[in-house]
């Protein structure tokens, strides 16, 4: 086999996976919750032990550490330069860290670009020259190739769909701006809509599953609440299915992709909300645009992120 550890740094949760980078093959993973508090290469240096031990193998026989961490990433030097969901990790040097800590090569890039090497290489794009791939969770990050090369950028930041402008003067986004996509389509989202709905005296069956507003409204809870058709929940992910097709469809116009791969937790956990933007996308990209576009969703999961990373 030809091992390769394959780690993904991301704002809800650490994953390091033993790959074979030959076909793709996830021999052993592990994981932990992001606590943005704790050092985070000393929690991830803990969990590739971890991984290491449990997998029965040495670190002779692994090839490199591939490293995809959420935010701005100096490729060259294998620096987190800034990172909203990593709070702490601004101009953190994991590639010093990892290669002095372990004595093998490290390369570092960004989680959205690692998750789409992976689908490029053993996912959904595998059989597409020019695609684009869409995760919808948290946030929404998105990853473009064309000419089976990931886009990079002048500063690398290509792909940032979550950040394409649907609306003026519109919501606050994470980043700082106004009228985002990912104000109006990502999970959260989702979920201050559907807060807001209850708070204005709405009914909803999620209130049974989220114990009075004290907990995270995850992808799953959002599953359930539709497998009971529930009105609120329903009205939601249908208003940013509304936003993200937009999004989709503008994509679509502007680079002609042979396929559109989506992912992320939402996707995963929720078929209606896929097909529903799949079907809203159809209607408002150009007809000649979306005639040879196909759809599919991410075929990795939660491991593109990993796969891609020990390709790096
Ligand atoms: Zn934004």
């Amino acid at each position: 086999m030809d091992l390769n550890i394959g780690v993904d740094i991301g704002g809800t949760k650490i994953l390091c996976g033993l790959i074979d980078h030959k076909n793709g093959c996830v021999v052993n993973t592990v994981k932990k919750k992001t606590n943005i508090s704790n050092d985070i290469c000393q929690t991830t240096a803990k969990l590739i032990d971890e991984l290491i031990e449990s997998s029965n193998v040495t670190l002779s026989q692994i090839g490199k550490i591939g490293v995809g961490a959420a935010g701005q990433i100096d490729r060259t030097n294998g620096v987190i330069l800034s990172s909203p969901n990593l709070r702490n990790c601004q101009n953190l040097n994991i590639k010093k860290y990892f290669e002095n800590k372990y004595k093998i090569p490290v390369s570092v890039g960004n989680d959205v670009e690692t998750a789409t090497l992976g689908e490029m290489t053993y996912g959904a794009g595998k059989e597409y020259r020019d695609f684009m791939c869409i995760f919808v969770g948290t946030g929404i990050g998105g990853g473009l190739v064309i000419d089976r090369k990931i886009i990079k950028g002048a500063s690398g930041t290509a792909g940032e769909i979550g950040h394409i402008k649907i609306n003026l003067n519109g919501k606050k986004c994470g980043c700082g701006k106004n009228g985002c996509l990912e104000a109006y389509a990502s999970r959260s989202a989702i979920e201050n809509n559907i807060l807001n709905a209850i708070k204005n005296g709405e009914n909803s069956y999620i209130l049974s599953l989220i114990e009075g507003g004290n907990k995270k409204i995850t992808s799953n809870i959002i599953k359930k609440c539709v497998e009971k058709n529930d009105k609120v929940v329903l009205n939601a992910l249908s208003e940013a299915s509304d936003y993200l097709s937009f999004g989709l469809a503008s994509i679509i116009n502007l680079i002609n992709p042979q396929c559109i791969i989506l992912g992320g937790g939402l996707i995963n956990a929720v078929d209606k909300f896929y097909n529903m933007t799949i079907e809203k996308t159809k209607c408002e990209a150009l007809n000649i645009a979306i005639e040879k576009t196909f759809f599919a969703k991410s075929l990795l999961g939660d491991n593109a992120g990993i796969i891609g990373a020990s390709l790096l």
